[in-house]
């Protein structure tokens, strides 16, 4: 850990960035200049690929990732669509709230927090409800750390002739994504998640046909995510309303320490490791993981409480005062907190955690009743 850092978040987001992400932003940039725009075009390109090139084309929007999520539907879905979604978790709440929101017509498949998205019932849905237009579901669902089965749900969209739209937004990047092996149409992510940057923008890779058919969908005029690619296209990189320029460089420091690291794969076995010794070491110490091994993903883990008694708050605090910043839990079925893995956090930095979190254990007394 950097002397440097007051404390090392593991977080999904914001999250531990390196020194040279955060020193990038020591310079000021126009938004209509060709120095500043050609990274822009270099970020579109870069994401590109990282979705697995083709036919697809990029593009960046102002705001954390949900403004991001509400573009795309708003704009993906016609004026006459329908919207499926599959809701296991706070993300996928969200889009269906979203749809609600907009005023678009939304269908929702509700599943308890710790069951994966159920292919039956979304085809059971796809098959009986001819008006539905496009599919929504979220990858990582960030809320318990749990991965979906993006790639069977692409495949049912694909046979069902519906457009695919998959929130990636925990693990693109740090989860190795195709758009076509995952049969999606729109993928959708941010800064400051796997990729390793700073808070300000999210972004969407889409198939270039897919979005070139939304002209006029819109139900805002900032969150026009067609309006906001064509200008892209055709400005060569320029934004439609300021955009965050000290952000955007750090992003594509962060692409580069990416590519530096050895790319997707890399990352992700890093990750993975980072998850594999914090539930050794946490089970060695007594707590014990929500979700069994083969649903949980490398991005995030959910941890019970370890008895009634437990203080979320003192824990906390002791762990804070160690340098280590977790995360409450968001799940209403059991009391749970959770530990991101994801960011610029290595093995190393783990097994400290899990030293640390030893010593909190006995200094505060905590005692593990766990059924
Ligand atoms: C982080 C995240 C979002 C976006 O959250 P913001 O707070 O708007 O950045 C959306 N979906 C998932 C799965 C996430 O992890």
């Amino acid at each position: 850990m950097d002397d440097d850092i007051p404390y090392l978040l593991l977080t999904p987001g914001p999250l531990t960035t390196s020194r040279t992400v955060k020193s990038v932003m020591m310079r000021d940039f126009c938004t209509w200049d060709d120095d500043y725009n050609s990274i822009v075009q270099e970020i579109r390109a870069e994401l590109v690929r990282l979705a697995g090139g083709g036919a697809l084309t990029a593009v960046l929007m102002q705001g954390s990732g949900t403004f991001s999520v509400e573009a795309t539907i708003g704009t993906a879905v016609p004026r006459d669509g329908k919207l499926l979604v599959v809701n296991n978790g706070a993300y996928g709440a969200r889009m269906a709230q979203i749809a609600r929101t907009l005023g678009i017509a939304c269908t929702e498949i509700s599943q308890p927090e710790t069951e994966q998205a159920d292919l039956r019932r979304i085809e059971a849905a796809l098959e009986g409800d001819p008006a539905i237009t496009h599919l929504a579901m979220v990858h990582c669902e960030t809320t318990t750390g749990m991965l979906n089965p993006a790639m069977e749900a692409g495949a049912l969209a694909r046979r069902y002739g519906k457009s695919f739209i998959l929130d990636a937004m925990s693990s693109f990047g740090g989860i190795p994504t195709s758009m076509d092996v995952f049969g999606s149409d729109w993928l959708i992510s941010s800064a400051n998640k796997c990729i390793q940057g700073v808070p300000g923008f999210g972004f969407v890779v889409a198939r270039r046909e897919a979005i070139e058919a939304t002209k006029g969908h819109a139900r805002s005029l900032s969150l026009d995510l067609y309006d906001q690619w064509r200008e892209m296209e055709e400005k060569g990189g320029k934004w439609r309303f300021t955009s965050p320029t000290h952000t955007v460089r750090a992003f594509a420091q962060a692409l580069q320490e990416l590519r530096d690291e050895g790319g997707v794969e890399a990352r992700h076995a890093r990750y993975t490791d980072n998850a594999r010794r914090l539930v050794q070491g946490y089970e060695r110490i007594g707590f014990r993981p929500l979700l069994g091994p083969e649903r949980r993903s490398p991005v995030i883990t959910s941890f019970l409480f370890p008895s009634a008694s437990f203080s979320f708050d003192a824990f906390y605090a002791a762990m804070k005062r160690r340098r280590f910043v977790l995360y409450p839990g968001k799940i209403s079925q059991a009391a749970t907190f959770r530990v991101g893995t994801i960011g610029h956090v290595f093995p190393e930095d783990i097994d400290l955690l899990v030293k640390a979190t030893g010593e909190v254990v006995r200094e505060l007394g905590i005692t593990f009743a766990h059924a």
